[in-house]
């Protein structure tokens, strides 16, 4: 066996239907009096159920929470809090809100609860991404992960056919680079394996029955494994693609790792053997990107970057820009081939074996 680090994140989760109905115990368990909650304007009754449930630790709403965390909406956030003299935030949403909540945190130290509602997988990262000026830093540190997260099914229920898809494969994305990352180790790539598993198995189902509590719960228990994988192990090629294009583009997060994946995995596939094989295994196909870029199609994601908005003439921009400060990757970055993978994607071809 390979010799391997695994450093293990400290966090508490809380995992069933209905679990919501727990926060205000978490909170307190914290040992906050006070907590403000955050959310998106989409999911501002979410975030009064969430102050009501709080009952009187409930330091009041901010639901202005927004892409890619910007700086300015951060300060307005964090105006709210120390008006309200709370000690700890509760974030209702996806990535978007969680970002925020790790933002307050790194600043002033509050705890968070997390209450995750899309696959994003953030809640599990110490990571995070701001934007300034147009500008995208992303930084890793412990002050930044949450200290629980909640994971309830019922409020991933109403999340869109549409968005539950590429989210859910956004979640596969960071189990599948987990497989092969430079920094691996047995216990998250067993992890990655059964995450894949159980989003590609559930997916399809969510399509065809949005409500279908049991696929959503399959869903999400998967997502939690892949916002693992993400956080304990580094990323490559595929997540570097992604956020040069995100960046370059303002291309939606979750579609762009949708079409991005099996591209990603075909340019590596020859230089991660096993992981490809534990890959193709976990969605019961005989060739990982192949699958991945056919399970996309069965869930109804666009599979080219000219259908999320990505200018042909950025072909060539994306691809020398992903050239620099490459991150690790199995396989080393050759100019040509990068172009090629990208204009594939761009043109929503099957990637290449
Ligand atoms: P999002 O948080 O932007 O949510 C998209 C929209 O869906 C929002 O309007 C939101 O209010 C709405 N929504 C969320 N859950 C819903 C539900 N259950 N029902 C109805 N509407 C719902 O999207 P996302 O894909 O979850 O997150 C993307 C962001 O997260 C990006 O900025 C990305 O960079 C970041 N991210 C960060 C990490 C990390 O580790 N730092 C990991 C993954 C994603």
């Amino acid at each position: 066996m390979q010799p391997f680090v695994y450093d293990a994140l400290p966090m508490r989760v809380v995992f069933g239907a209905g679990a919501v109905e727990q926060v205000r115990a978490e909170v307190g368990r914290l040992g906050a009096s006070r907590a403000l909650v955050l959310t998106t304007p989409n999911q501002q009754a979410d975030g009064e159920r969430i102050a009501a449930l709080l009952g009187p630790l409930a330091a009041g709403v901010f639901s202005g929470a927004t892409m890619h965390t910007p700086t300015h909406v951060t300060a307005a956030a964090l105006a709210r809090l120390t008006a309200a003299g709370a000690q700890c935030v509760v974030a209702i949403g996806g990535g978007s809100t969680t970002g925020l909540g790790k933002a307050l945190a790194l600043r002033t130290g509050v705890d968070q609860v997390c209450i995750p509602t899309t696959y994003a997988g953030s809640e599990m990262t110490p990571i995070l991404g701001e934007t300034s000026d147009g500008a995208k830093t992303t930084q890793r540190d412990a002050a930044i992960l949450p200290e629980t997260v909640i994971y309830d099914v019922d409020l991933t229920l109403g999340l869109p056919v549409g968005l539950s898809a590429v989210s859910g494969i956004n979640a596969i994305a960071h189990a599948v680079e987990a497989l092969y990352a430079e920094t691996r180790n047995p216990i998250v790539s067993m992890m990655a394996e059964d995450g894949i598993g159980a989003l590609a198995e559930a997916l399809p189902r969510i399509v065809a029955a949005p409500a279908d509590r049991a696929a959503r719960e399959r869903a999400l228990y998967g997502a939690w494994l892949g916002g693992v994988c993400l956080g304990a192990v580094g990323m490559a090629l595929h997540h570097k693609l992604c956020h040069t294009l995100g960046g370059m583009f303002d291309l939606p997060h979750a579609e762009t790792h949708t079409i991005i994946l099996p591209h990603a995995v075909a340019y590596n596939a020859a230089a991660a053997p096993e992981a490809m094989a534990r890959v193709a295994r976990a969605l019961r196909v005989d060739d990982a990107a192949r699958g991945l870029y056919d399970l996309a199609g069965r869930v109804g994601a666009k599979r080219g970057l000219r259908d999320i908005g990505m200018p042909e003439d950025g072909i060539t921009r994306a691809a020398e820009a992903a050239m620099r400060n490459p991150y690790w990757n199995p396989r080393p970055l050759e100019a040509a081939a990068i172009r090629d993978l990208i204009a594939a994607a761009w043109r929503g071809d099957p990637p290449r074996p």
